[in-house]
Parts: structure tokens; C-alpha cells; sequence
């Protein structure tokens, strides 16, 4: 399937990702953005996305994304990119009134929410998957640096096992474009803001070991987060820096986001499913990573969370 033959009939497109959006769902978003507005010049393109975090500033015309905004229009096509329909956040309504629905993702958990259903669990990213969809002659250096950054946020930079052979050749064709790729991984992966450092080094001293150390948690309350003066998007990597902990097979972090409510954010080495523990609390995600909206305390939420990763630890 060709993205452009789907699409190619419309004159007016939306494009959108889920509700706090990731590298990968930024880099996809924009990536199809700048592809539609290059390949097809008379349609009318809009994107609708949460605001997406400062570091990715660098990417060409993100300041024409719609963020809060509730339109009545109705659009000919509407393409949901790294999501279900229920995670398209203020856009959901838009797509469900969109002509033709398109569903772009690699979430094992999503089983195809459009008219086409484009959905391949074992691509790294959307990102990736979507560079598969494009016409590789119209990719141009702008294009290419938005699907990468979704490509290196996705896989930790190459490190996760989601990474193959394909991915590391689509990077390859990538960076021939010339942009700065070493910048980009530093100032959008690695690189933290003082508060962001402080806040990371708080949820690790905190953090605490259960279950025969195999499992690691760790949590951030709204008053720390007035502390601190960070928002949910400066807690982006502290699940993956505990998951780094050596001996340790699933972590969990969880930030508060309203009065006994949590986000939750898990990781694995692959020994835990984690994907099919959000699912049981209405998230859902990859084997390896994997998130969820939980209420109840936290202390609750970690015991239902233990039952689920006990069970699955106990028929390994
Ligand atoms: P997170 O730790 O929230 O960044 O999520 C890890 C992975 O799971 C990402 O690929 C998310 O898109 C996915 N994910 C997180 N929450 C959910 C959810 N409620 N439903 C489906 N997928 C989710
Ligand atoms: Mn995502
Ligand atoms: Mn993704």
C-alpha cells in the first residue's frame, strides 16, 4: 500500500497522534505532514496534536500543528498515526466525522480503527512503517529528519530489540540526506534540563524494589511536580532509566494526574508482557513497553499491577 494512493482523491486531509505525543508520534505526524503538503500541493492539510514538547522544535513548520482546538469541519480523509481513535485526544471527534479513516500504527494492542488499517506490530515505529508507505524518491532532507527522530525516539536510539535490519536501512537512507543526526539524537533524546535531571534523580532515590528485586517502582505526586516546576512531558525517560537497573525484569513509574489517578508507564527486558498488563487496565502498548490510566491509590495500584507481572513471572 502507497499512503498517496489512499489519499490522493481528497482536498482536504487531517493528521493526528495520541494524546501526549512521543517522539514517535511527533516524527510521524510531521514526517506524513510535510510528505502530503510536498506531494500534493492544492489539498488542504491540517494537523491536530497535543502540543509536543520544546525539544521538538527542530522539526520544519511544527508551529502549524492545532493543539485544543474543536472544529466542526469534516474532513474528506483523516489519518490516526502511532494510535487507536480513543487516544486521539481533542482530534477524536474530528475523526470520527472524517469521510474515509486511515489508522497508521505498530501497537500490538491496536487492532485497526480506519476504513484502511495499517497496523504492523513487528516495525520498530510508526515512523518507520509510514517511510514505507511514501514514495522514497519524494522524501526530501525536512521529511527525512522528522522520520527519524520518531525512528531514534521509538528504539532508544537502535538499542531496543524492536530495532531490525530494515530500521537501521531506513536510517541509513535517512541520513544521506545530510542533516545533523548526531545533534538531533543529543538535544531531542539525551539531553535534560537541570529541573528535568533533578526530578529523574528524585523518582530513582525513590524508587524501590519488590518482588524479589525483579521488579522496580517508582512515582511522581503532583506537589513534587509543583516542586520541581516540571509538567508530565519532563518525566519523559525515567521508566526506561530504571528499567536499566541491572537484575531487574519489568519497572514501573507512575505520575500523579489528578486525585487517585495515575499515569502509568511500564518497561520490560521481555520477560514480562507488559503490553498484556496495561491491556487489563484498559492501556495497552508493546511487549516491552507499555502504559495505562489506573485510579486508586498508589500502593493499590502497585498491588494490582504486582498480581498481573506475579502471574506471568510464575509461568515463565
Ligand atoms: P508510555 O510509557 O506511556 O510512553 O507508553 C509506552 C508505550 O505504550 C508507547 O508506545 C505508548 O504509545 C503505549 N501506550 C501508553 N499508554 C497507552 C494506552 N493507554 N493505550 C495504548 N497504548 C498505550
Ligand atoms: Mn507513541
Ligand atoms: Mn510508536
Amino acid at each position: 500500500m502507497r499512503i498517496i494512493d489512499e489519499v490522493k482523491h481528497a482536498r482536504t486531509i487531517a493528521i493526528g497522534g495520541h494524546i501526549r505525543p512521543d517522539g514517535d508520534c511527533v516524527g510521524s505526524v510531521m514526517g506524513l505532514y510535510l510528505y502530503l503538503k510536498k506531494v500534493m500541493p492544492e489539498a488542504e492539510i491540517d494537523v491536530y496534536l497535543d502540543e509536543p514538547a520544546e525539544i521538538f522544535r527542530c522539526i520544519s513548520h511544527i508551529e502549524d500543528i492545532k493543539s485544543g482546538i474543536n472544529v466542526e469541519k469534516e474532513y474528506d480523509v483523516f489519518v490516526a498515526l502511532d494510535t487507536t481513535d480513543d487516544r486521539l485526544g481533542d482530534a477524536e471527534p474530528i475523526y470520527r466525522r472524517a469521510r474515509k479513516k486511515i489508522n497508521v500504527d505498530h501497537h500490538i494492542s491496536n487492532h485497526g480503527c480506519g476504513d484502511v488499517s495499517v497496523i504492523e506490530p513487528d516495525r520498530s515505529s510508526t515512523a518507520e512503517l509510514l517511510y514505507d508507505l511514501m514514495e522514497p524518491e519524494k522524501v526530501d532532507e525536512e521529511i527525512a529528519k522528522a522520520i527519524y527522530i520518531g525512528i531514534v525516539h521509538d528504539t532508544g536510539v537502535f538499542r531496543y530489540s524492536n530495532t531490525s535490519p530494515r530500521t537501521l536501512q531506513i536510517a541509513a537512507e535517512l541520513i544521506k540526506y545530510g542533516f545533523d543526526f548526531s545533534k538531533i539524537v543529543d538535544e531531542t533524546f539525551f539531553e535534560k534540563t537541570y529541573l528535568q535531571m533533578q526530578i529523574m534523580g528524585r523518582a530513582v532515590l525513590e524508587s524501590v524494589r519488590f518482588m524479589g528485586e525483579r521488579c522496580i517502582v517508582s512515582m511522581v505526586s503532583r506537589r513534587m511536580m509543583e516542586f520541581y516546576r516540571v509538567t508530565p512531558k519532563d518525566l519523559d525517560g525515567i521508566v526506561n532509566h530504571l528499567q536499566s537497573v541491572k537484575g531487574v525484569d519489568c519497572a514501573i513509574f507512575m505520575y500523579e494526574t489528578g486525585t487517585l489517578e495515575y499515569k502509568v508507564s511500564m518497561r520490560s527486558n521481555g520477560k514480562v508482557d507488559v503490553a498484556a498488563v496495561a491491556m487489563k487496565f484498559g492501556g495497552g502498548g508493546h511487549v516491552r513497553a507499555a502504559g495505562c490510566t489506573m485510579n486508586g491509590t498508589y500502593h493499590d495500584n502497585i498491588n494490582n499491577l504486582s498480581i498481573e507481572i506475579a502471574e506471568q513471572l510464575k509461568n515463565e
